[in-house]
């Protein structure tokens, strides 16, 4: 049976290199894919993963009908063995359910690869109807760790290296970003809701005015 599978995780976690590797994997079948992806950090029409690895994709745009996509490609002769979508949270609820209508109705298997919560910890609306639609969720254990070593499992934005909670959700920035920019960091929880990056905990810990710490 084919299946919609929402793979979820933290920014950082190895969401993209997996979707090349399946890709890698299925072309090496002889299998031919359809990649989609929005605003990937290598520009338009890449997927590419921090490892250094890039494959052409087609790039999501808004009110894109990502069924009548895959049946346009498929009427002109081309093949659309299964899908990969990456940076699915970015696509909007109805392109979601787009995706589900190709698993049911073309036989299509559709991967999606996806941060599940923004900056403020609340899910994206891509990512929302992913985990209402999706046959199956699998959450990336690959080791994202936050600065005191724990399992990081929240996106921070910061700007000029100190966190923020209020924004639009979308704001293009990255994990290696030059100081006074916007940039993310993935934290723990404990972390995430005490607002200490990495350079606020590093701050805190040469200044003598927040000594002795209170106990945690
Ligand atoms: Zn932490």
């Amino acid at each position: 049976m084919p299946e919609l599978v929402f793979f979820s995780g933290t920014m950082d976690c190895g969401k993209s290199t997996l979707a090349l590797q399946i890709e890698h994997n299925r072309s090496a079948r002889g299998l031919v894919g359809m990649i989609f992806t929005r605003d990937d950090r290598a520009g338009e029409g890449k997927l590419s993963s921090r490892l250094g690895l890039v494959t052409d994709a087609v790039e999501v745009e808004d009110g894109q009908d990502l069924y009548a996509s895959i049946v346009e490609h498929l009427s002109q002769g081309g093949r659309a063995d299964y899908v990969i979508a990456d940076e699915a949270q970015f696509l909007a609820p109805e392109q979601i359910d787009q995706l589900a209508r190709v698993v049911d109705d073309l036989d299509v298997d559709v991967y999606a690869f996806g941060i599940t919560t923004d900056f403020r910890s609340k899910l994206f609306p891509g990512s929302q109807r992913l985990v209402e639609l999706a046959d199956r969720i699998e959450v990336l254990q690959v080791e994202a760790l936050c600065w005191c070593g724990a399992r990081a499992t929240h996106n921070a934005r910061t700007i000029g290296g100190v966190m923020v909670v209020e924004g639009a959700q979308v704001v293009v920035g990255d994990v290696n970003h030059s100081a006074g920019e916007v940039g993310y960091e993935v934290l723990c929880r404990r972390h995430h809701r005490r607002r200490m990056t990495a350079a606020s905990a590093r701050a805190a810990a040469l200044s003598p005015d927040v000594l002795p710490v209170s106990p945690a």
